[in-house]
């Protein structure tokens, strides 16, 4: 994005050296410089916004965790935010939780590398694993639809009952979430359960397996 600015900065720059305070629009410019945008990808974007500041997590996070994976992937998962792990190494959904995930991946045919991408909402830790706040997510919230721009997945997964009532921006049980597809931006959203709660809870993991089938139909459907 910051490129963007700057190049538009710029440009606006130059028009008042030559013509003043007057703004004359060259439509033919600022078609350039949307194409120029329209050639980031995601690890520029990433290199942009890797030393944020904006919510008080960038000064307790150890790492920014911008996420991984297939940069055209037709599937997203979003997390509500990194753990312990993911802070320590960079990374979402490592650890346990995090291998489970891998073993799901490959019972639909996918992996982190092949057609599926991973992150979070929010690129840096909230201290103690507490729930991200309202106000965080207003701060980081861009950055995930940038990314999802850049990705232009064909469906969107929240893990956890955080990560979809943050998305959908509702304060609904994570029963009442599932099972239906909900609208992210234009993007179909499905919410499911978050790896670890399958962890601490087998019980979870027959009707998590129900909702991996009905991701894994829709997909074929729409490829
Ligand atoms: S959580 Fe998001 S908005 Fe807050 S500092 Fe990290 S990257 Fe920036």
């Amino acid at each position: 994005m910051s490129p963007r600015s700057d190049d538009i900065r710029r440009y606006l720059r130059q028009n008042q050296e030559l013509f003043g305070d007057e703004l004359f629009l060259d439509i033919k410019s600022l078609n350039v410089l949307a194409e120029e945008n329209d050639n980031e990808d995601l690890s520029s974007f990433e290199e942009e916004i890797c030393e944020c500041q904006k919510c008080s997590l960038g000064s307790t996070r150890s790492k920014f965790v911008f996420g991984v994976g297939d940069p055209d992937a037709s599937l997203l998962l979003v997390g509500e935010a990194p753990g312990a792990e993911e802070d320590k190494k960079g990374e979402p959904f490592v650890g346990r939780a995090g291998k489970l995930l891998d073993k799901i991946l490959a019972a639909i045919d996918r992996s982190r590398e092949k057609d599926v991408y991973i992150c979070n909402v929010l690129k840096c830790r909230p201290p103690n694993n507490r729930d991200p706040l309202r106000s965080e997510v207003e701060q980081c919230e861009p950055y995930l639809l940038h990314q999802i721009r850049l990705i232009n997945p064909t469906l969107i997964v929240a893990l956890g009952r955080v990560a979809g009532q943050t998305l959908l921006n509702v304060d609904k049980s994570l029963k009442s979430l599932r099972n239906t597809f909900h609208d992210y931006n234009g993007t179909p959203l499905m919410v499911t359960y978050h790896p670890a709660a399958l962890l601490r809870n087998q019980d979870l993991k027959r009707p998590a397996w129900e909702d991996f089938k009905v991701i894994k139909e829709f997909l074929e459907k729409k490829n």
